[in-house]
């Protein structure tokens, strides 16, 4: 998508500053009223959506160049898509994917930043987002004689993405995973050293071209291998595969669930009994990927009209339909587990920090953004806080042990294991 695509956008802006603040109408406090990282810590308006807005037209009409303040402001910024949803609440306009396209408009300018250029060589060598070694990136299933999908067929093929792979802090959380898929009887294959990113991560940082060849090699494997259902425990992979690659056209040829998702399945058909009493307080964190941005791609082509009036009539993701629920009936079930919820949830959730490529770029400014939801998490009174997404664990996990901040972070899938207990044993048998 090219950036002028976006000019009726960005001239029609109100300026009416809505995108940096919870809906007036679920307001709570003054204290979490604010929606958007990058304003909220940079304080100038044009770190904003809205003054975003204005740097994009400023681009377009010349009246702006490339400066290393305009960068700061294009890349200060998670792409969480909290200001997205609203704008959307009083205007048809597309924040989110004009950020994208103003992010492809300076890689086509050869504007990139030198944190970013190490991300994308990362992935254009590695297939990961890190720098590691291809080779390595299924070492962390070593030892557990788990079906190698690139050799033998299963109903589900496990999509473990970058995160999971590599970080070593968060291998208990991905082998918790598959003790409660082979607990529950799940015939599943992974690709180990053999998967590669989803792309995601390309395709916020404005590298469209090969964002498009990762999901192509999703795509393929996922048809060569006759699963019929792919899961994936990260969110970001969750809404690439939801979102992007339909986007891209390119959608995959199997059922796509979040392993939130799968877990209520297998709780819904008695594969997995949660029968441990746990007597905790806790408190959920919707991450941005697995809630607004997971919202499915809604096809459309057309023009816009006179006073912006699309033709054909467009329908607009606006943050409805992201998976919030499923996480929190999945919690509801966990024997006596209290779920205390915080100010700003489901689509007005408030970022971990780390997307857009803000954690390998600005790590002050991703820990601050982390600090700031674990404030909010202990405003509840909770003991734990639950997330479901490798990224956020990372964040809240680094800001609990920079701050000693008295809260623990776990996976969704962590607080099942402790809570299936013999019931997990009982599948087993
Ligand atoms: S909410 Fe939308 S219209 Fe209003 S200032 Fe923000 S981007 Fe512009
Ligand atoms: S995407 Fe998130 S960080 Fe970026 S401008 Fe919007 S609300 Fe702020």
């Amino acid at each position: 998508m090219s950036l002028t695509e976006f000019e009726w956008d960005t001239v029609n802006c109100a300026r009416c500053s809505l995108c940096k603040w919870v809906d007036p109408w679920e307001l709570t406090s003054e204290r979490f009223a604010k929606v958007c990282p990058a304003v909220a810590r940079y304080l100038f308006d044009a770190y904003s959506c809205q003054g975003k807005m204005d740097v994009a037209l400023g681009l377009m009409r010349g009246e702006l160049e490339f400066t290393e303040s305009l960068l700061d402001i294009v890349y200060k910024c998670n792409l969480c898509g909290a200001c997205d949803i609203m704008c959307k609440r009083s205007r048809e306009l597309e924040p989110l994917l004009m950020f994208k396209a103003l992010r492809a408009k300076c890689i086509e300018d050869g504007q990139i930043i030198p944190e970013h250029m190490f991300l994308i060589d990362s992935l254009k060598r590695e297939d990961n987002v890190f720098g590691e070694p291809k080779s390595k990136r299924g070492a962390w299933a070593e030892g557990l004689e788990l079906k190698d999908i690139n050799k033998k067929k299963a109903e589900v093929l496990f999509h473990v993405g970058c995160r999971y792979s590599y970080d070593a802090d968060l291998l208990d959380i991905l082998r918790g995973v598959v003790d409660i898929l082979q607990a529950s009887g799940v015939d599943f294959g992974i690709a180990g050293s053999e998967e590669a990113c989803c792309g995601g991560r390309a395709y916020e940082l404005g590298y469209q071209g090969e964002a498009g060849n990762f999901a192509e090699d999703v795509q393929g494997r996922v048809k060569a291998s006759g699963a019929t259902t792919l899961v994936t425990a990260c969110s970001d992979c969750y809404a690439a595969f939801k979102y992007t690659y339909p986007l891209l056209g390119k959608e995959l040829p199997a059922e796509v669930l979040h392993i939130t998702e799968y877990l209520e399945r297998l709780l819904k058909e008695g594969r997995l009994n949660l029968t441990q009493d746990l007597g905790l307080k806790v408190t959920y964190h919707d991450p941005c990927h697995l809630g607004r941005l997971s919202e499915p791609y809604i096809p459309w082509e057309g023009s816009r009209g006179a006073y912006g009036r699309h033709t054909p009539p467009k329908e607009f993701r606006r943050g409805t339909f992201g998976c919030y629920d499923t996480p929190r009936n999945v919690i509801r079930q966990v024997p006596g587990v209290e779920l205390a919820e915080m100010e700003r949830i489901r689509e007005y959730s408030w970022c971990c920090g780390s997307g857009g490529g803000v954690w390998e770029a600005y790590p002050e400014f991703a820990s601050w953004t982390a600090a700031e939801r674990i404030e909010e998490a202990l405003s509840t009174g909770a003991e734990a806080l639950v997330t479901a997404c490798p990224w956020c664990e990372r964040a809240f996990k680094d800001s609990v042990v920079e701050s000693g901040a008295p809260i623990k972070i776990l996976d969704l899938t962590e607080l099942v294991l402790l809570a299936a207990g013999d019931g997990k044993k009982k599948s087993k048998e």
